[in-house]
């Protein structure tokens, strides 16, 4: 097992940070009242104002044209299909470089698994819907939503209740989806939805369809806020029977489940490896901070409390970023590492969570400030242990396949 970085990845790092320098940073500092003080972020309705949108918008076309926008998307696609390994890598850089900060470099340049881009669940598009569809997403002129969750089914995903209903050469969606992050200002929305109720022993059949999001009856009804913040990404959306051609179907009837699976450890990798960096970013902040600051005649990093603080949160990090790379390399040679990835993400999110406490507290009062921006990591962190599979249900994949004989150590 090799985990060295091959040079052609780092040097895609490079670009990509050199073009973040160029183009991105200069138009945050521009914008800085409207990007960092949240009374100008949001409007009222907890919507991002369009101003925001606009910058948004112009950095993922820019970044599109550059070729980082669509990089780690698949080949077959049109993506650069550079493979697990550089989305690790390039997520962790990112992270570790430029720190917590709810502004442009964090949402549009490397994308998530789901909302911007190529994401894999694109694959299953047919034909003259990819001819269509891809090119306007790969520009990043267009947006994506992954309507998956509901109010009443979130870890018990088959509890869903959106039924699609077929009529002719359409379906008609009827229902509610929760928490869809990027569903307020998404174009299209991948919404899955039961075709075929549960009959005796047969389980209920979902379907996923590529939905337009200015269709009639498509509302995003209101933003969820999260963790103090005014406003933000994720929202509620009603289906009031909207009708989808049958021709923006993804995949087949009844295999909405794969659709809904593919992608999901590309985008894992991609978040446990943001954690890495991002806790990488505050342990070197935090080192600096300790080197300077003075208690009792002497700086804080001489104290043995707060050594240990340094010490525990360096131990969680390297094992963190050993099990990032271990994940990426196994899929890299096509391995599925389904309960691995399962632990880098519950490992990786809760690391984030123990290593910025540390550090906030290591910073004594400063780790409480907002110009510190421990404080902004620490209300990142939390949710990353609730969405794409709650770390309890990442422990539940890991037993599974312990009492399947299918895991070993
Ligand atoms: C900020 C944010 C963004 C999100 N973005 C999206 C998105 O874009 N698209 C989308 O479809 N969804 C999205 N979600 C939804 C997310 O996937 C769900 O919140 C998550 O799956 C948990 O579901 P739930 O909230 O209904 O909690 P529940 O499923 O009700 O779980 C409640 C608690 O019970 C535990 N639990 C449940 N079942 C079991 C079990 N069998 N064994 C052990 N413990 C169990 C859970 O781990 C949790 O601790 C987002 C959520 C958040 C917070």
């Amino acid at each position: 097992m090799d985990l060295r970085i091959p040079e052609d990845i780092q040097l895609v790092g490079e670009g990509l940070l050199s073009f973040i320098d160029a183009e991105v940073v200069p138009l945050e500092r521009a914008n800085a009242d409207l990007l960092r003080n949240e009374r100008n972020l949001y409007g009222a309705d907890g919507r991002y104002s369009g101003e925001v949108l606009q910058l948004r918008k112009q950095i993922r076309m820019k970044s599109a044209q550059a070729g980082y926008y669509t990089a780690l998307g698949a080949a077959e696609l049109g993506g650069g299909g550079l493979g697990p390994l550089a989305a690790a890598y390039l997520h962790e850089l990112l992270a570790r470089t430029y720190g917590p900060s709810r502004t442009l470099i964090h949402f549009v340049v490397v994308p998530s698994a789901f909302t911007n881009a190529l994401t894999p669940v694109l694959k299953f598009l047919q034909p003259a819907a990819k001819e269509q569809f891809l090119p306007a997403i790969a520009s990043g002129e267009r947006t994506l939503c992954f309507g998956l969750s509901e109010p009443d089914a979130g870890s018990d995903v088959l509890a869903m209740k959106t039924t699609a209903v077929r009529d002719g050469d359409h379906w008609v969606l009827r229902g509610t989806k929760q928490w869809i992050t990027n569903s307020p200002y998404a174009d299209h929305a991948i919404i899955f939805a039961v075709t075929e109720p549960a009959k005796a022993g047969v389980r209920k059949q979902i379907t996923a369809f590529f939905v337009d999001t200015r269709s009639p009856g498509f509302d995003v009804t209101s933003i969820i806020r999260v963790m103090g913040h005014l406003g933000g990404e994720t929202g509620i959306i009603a289906l009031d029977d909207v009708r989808v051609p049958d021709a923006h179907r993804l995949g087949e009837v009844g295999d909405g489940m794969t659709v809904a699976m593919t992608g999901v450890n590309a985008g894992r990798i991609g978040l446990a490896a943001s954690c890495v960096g991002y806790a990488q970013w505050a342990l070197a902040l935090t080192v600096d901070y300790c080197k300077t600051r003075r208690t009792f005649g002497r700086p804080i990093c001489e104290h043995q409390a707060v050594q240990i603080h340094l010490a525990e949160a360096a131990m969680d990090i390297f094992t963190a970023r050993s099990t990032v790379l271990n994940c990426a390399w196994r899929l890299s040679e096509g391995a599925e590492a389904r309960a691995e990835i399962a632990i880098a993400k519950a490992y990786c999110t809760e690391m984030l969570g123990r290593v910025v406490d540390r550090c906030m507290q290591a910073h004594g009062g400063m780790g409480m400030t907002n110009d510190v921006g421990l404080e902004a990591l620490y209300r990142w962190a939390r949710p990353m242990r609730i969405y794409d599979g709650t770390a309890e249900i990442q422990r539940r994949t890991i037993a599974m396949e312990l009492i399947n004989d299918t895991l070993r150590f």
